[in-house]
Parts: structure tokens; C-alpha cells; sequence
């Protein structure tokens, strides 16, 4: 048979799903149970085989095949961290891209991405000095949610440490790579899987979109599936701002402050997330803290302080531990919640925001994957399938 035109069953969100099964001549009255039973088996039971879904009638499952498959991603490395902090590198073709989770103790955080590599070029930003690649499939944002739920999952039970139920991932950030409102096609229905009580039944407000600051794709996520919402600030005028961000330049900070106002009507919280990574002499100064102020003022916000991670050839250093410091005592004066970003995963490169850190680097990317590829074809592929 020909499988060229088999489409992924990650690739679909319950209304994608019940047209499908309604394509395949499902009755209109059960098509959205066949829907809800599917996403149960791929997203819950995390299951790897269309046989294996026993609640739909063995013909049904068959054609279910003929037509579809189950796509996962495939992992080239699966790094632990002294800390507990883990990280996939997974291969998407022509790059990689990698997802990492972040335990604390009374949750696990999980930092995916949504673009391979990225167009918006931050100067700062080891992904943006990549370039841009491709968008990501649904299939392929959904799935680094499903290998890692799956990993965690099968680590746990390894380790004798399953509580029955206990989800190990509590918290899904899209602050990997790539800008994810530059990717709303892929990425709006993975984030209505993400809070499907029949895939992962994350609360809105535990989904948190990381952005550089897309105007118009604000208020569309605001209409479509309002989550938490974080704005990469990163300058508090303009002029800075047009260096650090280039997106500024379309999107000036008027316009991206307005829509922060215009989203927190929808926000699952009632306060916007800045980010702000902290660039030695660049952007950390009295002045700018000055600045910041008065802008973070004009929107209900918490601030993110994000020590720099450095890269080779970037250009910049991270500010010294005692000036974040006191910049942090400057907004937190000034009556602003303003907290300091842990960095965690060091030894792994797994810091959220610089996932691309090492393989940024093509020469060392390049060897990576050569050893990756090659420890696979010896049959050490880590992170167990199902
Ligand atoms: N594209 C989105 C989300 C991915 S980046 C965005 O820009 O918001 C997630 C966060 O990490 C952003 O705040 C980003 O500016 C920040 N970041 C990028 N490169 C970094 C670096 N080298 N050190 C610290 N933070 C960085
Ligand atoms: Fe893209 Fe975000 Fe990096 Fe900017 S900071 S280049 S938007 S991934």
C-alpha cells in the first residue's frame, strides 16, 4: 500500500481527530467519542501501536492504520544532570531541537520548543544566531511533552517512586527554541492538547508561552487558548530595545505594552511575566532599572531577572552576580515582584531559554550528532518507546 499520504496521529488536536474519524465514514453521533478515545490512548496510556487501542472495534482500528501512524520523535541524546534536570536532543531532519525538564519540589516544569532554530534573530540568543529552520509540526511540539512524560514516567517505576496517577510533569513552559507566536498554526492546537482532559489536562494557567513580542499574534492567542503569558522584555526603551529585539522594530514597546493590557482580560492570571536577561553593561544600569520601572507600571507584571548564558562568540557576558542583585532591590523597592531566574542543568547546557547553547556551535553539533546517530545504530537509543 501506498503510505506516503499516512498522516500522524499526534499531528491532531479532538476537532482535528473527530473530522478525521468522520472521513473515515464514523457515525456522526460517535465521532467525537472516537476522538477522546484516541487522544486517551496516544496522550494518557501513551500507547504506540493503533492495534493496542482495544475500545475501538478491530475494523475501525484497521482502517484507523491504513490512513494513519503513530509518529514519534527520535531521540539523539538523553542527558541527566547533577541536579536532576534532564534534556532530550531530539532530531527533527535537517536539525535538532531539544526539550528539558525542571524538577523542584512541588513541581516539574517542562521547557519545549516550537521552531527549529529561529528568525528573529535576538542578539543575545544563541537559537536566533542559528537562523531559521522550520516551524514544528503539532506532532513534534506535542511529542516532546509525550517522550518526556514517557521518560519520566518509566524512570520513576524503574526507581520504585510511582505514586499511581502523580503526572511527573505539573508545568509546560514554550520557552525552548524558536518564537512560538511565529509558529501559531503548530502551535495553538499542541497547547488545546496540553489542556485536553483527555490528553494532559493542564490547567491554563500552568501553560505559559514565552514571546519576544508578535503584536497581532497576542490578541490571537488571547481569542484562541489563553494561557500564561511571558514577554521577553529585555530593554525598557526603544532604542535598546531595537538592538536586543529586532521584532521591535515592527513591534515597539508601546504596542507590545497595550497588548500585555489587552491579553491580561484573558489571562489565566492577572498579571503579565516579564522576562529580562541580564547583559553585563548593556541593559543592567541604574538607568535602566529606572526605566524598567516605569514602564512595568503601566501593566499588572511580574519580572523575570534571566542571568545571560553565554555562547561561544556572543558578544556579550552575563552581569555579575551583586549588579542583578541590586537591580532586583531597585524594582523590588520600587514595589515590583521581581525574582531571579535559578540556573539549573549547567553541566548539561539545559539553562531554558538556551537550549541551542551547545548546538549553536556546527562543528560541535556535528560531531554530537555523529555520535548520537552512531550510538543509535549500535542500538543504544535511549528513552524507552512505550
Ligand atoms: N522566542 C521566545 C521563547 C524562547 S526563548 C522568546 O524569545 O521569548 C526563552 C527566553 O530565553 C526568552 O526570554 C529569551 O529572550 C531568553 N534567552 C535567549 N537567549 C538567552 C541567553 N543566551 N541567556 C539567557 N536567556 C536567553
Ligand atoms: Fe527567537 Fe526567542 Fe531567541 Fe529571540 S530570544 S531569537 S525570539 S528564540
Amino acid at each position: 500500500m501506498n503510505r506516503e499520504h499516512v498522516v500522524n496521529l499526534l499531528d491532531m488536536n479532538q476537532p482535528t481527530l473527530a473530522q478525521f474519524f468522520a472521513h473515515l465514514g464514523e457515525k456522526p453521533a460517535s465521532v467525537n467519542m472516537r476522538a477522546r478515545q484516541t487522544l486517551k490512548w496516544l496522550h494518557q496510556a501513551q500507547l504506540s501501536d493503533i492495534a493496542g487501542m482495544t475500545d475501538i472495534a478491530k475494523a475501525t482500528r484497521e482502517q484507523i492504520a491504513a490512513h494513519a501512524e503513530i509518529r514519534d520523535l527520535a531521540v539523539l541524546h538523553d542527558h541527566r544532570s547533577d541536579d536532576g534536570t534532564r534534556k532530550w536532543l531530539f532530531d527533527v531532519g535537517s536539525s535538532a531541537i531539544d526539550a528539558v525538564f525542571i524538577p523542584e519540589d512541588d513541581r516539574g516544569t517542562l521547557c519545549i520548543s516550537s521552531q527549529a532554530g529561529c528568525a528573529l534573530d535576538c542578539s543575545f540568543c544563541s537559537t536566533g544566531k542559528q537562523g531559521f529552520n522550520r516551524n514544528l509540526t503539532v506532532g513534534e511540539i506535542i511529542g516532546q511533552l509525550r517522550h518526556a512524560n514517557r521518560a519520566l514516567k518509566a524512570d520513576r517505576a524503574i526507581h520504585g517512586r510511582t505514586a499511581d496517577g502523580v503526572q511527573p510533569i505539573t508545568n509546560v513552559v514554550m520557552m525552548g527554541m524558536g518564537e512560538p507566536l511565529a509558529n501559531p498554526q503548530n502551535v495553538f492546537p499542541a497547547l488545546e492538547l496540553m489542556l485536553d482532559d483527555c490528553a494532559y489536562g493542564l490547567s491554563r494557567r500552568r501553560v505559559t508561552v514565552s514571546t519576544s513580542g508578535i503584536v497581532p499574534q497576542i490578541d490571537e492567542l488571547a481569542r484562541v487558548v489563553p494561557v500564561a503569558l511571558a514577554v521577553s522584555l529585555h530593554a525598557p526603551t526603544d532604542a535598546l530595545r531595537d538592538v536586543l529585539v529586532p521584532i521591535n522594530r515592527r513591534y515597539p514597546l508601546a504596542d507590545l505594552l497595550a497588548a500585555c493590557n489587552r491579553y491580561l482580560a484573558y489571562a489565566p492570571r492577572d498579571f503579565i511575566t516579564f522576562e529580562y536577561v541580564m547583559l553585563d553593561g548593556v541593559n543592567d544600569q541604574p538607568e535602566h532599572a529606572r526605566a524598567l520601572i516605569d514602564i512595568a507600571r503601566t501593566v499588572p507584571s511580574k519580572l523575570n531577572l534571566i542571568p545571560f548564558n553565554p555562547f561561544p562568540n556572543s558578544g556579550y557576558a552575563r552581569s555579575p552576580r551583586a549588579r542583578i542583585l541590586d537591580f532586583q532591590r531597585r524594582l523590588s523597592d520600587a514595589g515590583i515582584v521581581t525574582t531571579i531566574r535559578r540556573t539549573r542543568g549547567d553541566d548539561i547546557d539545559a539553562a531554558c531559554g538556551q537550549l541551542a547553547g551547545r548546538i549553536a556551535d556546527r562543528t560541535r553539533r556535528t560531531a554530537e550528532r555523529a555520535a548520537a546517530l552512531a550510538a543509535l545504530s549500535e542500538g543504544n537509543r535511549t528513552g524507552g518507546n512505550g
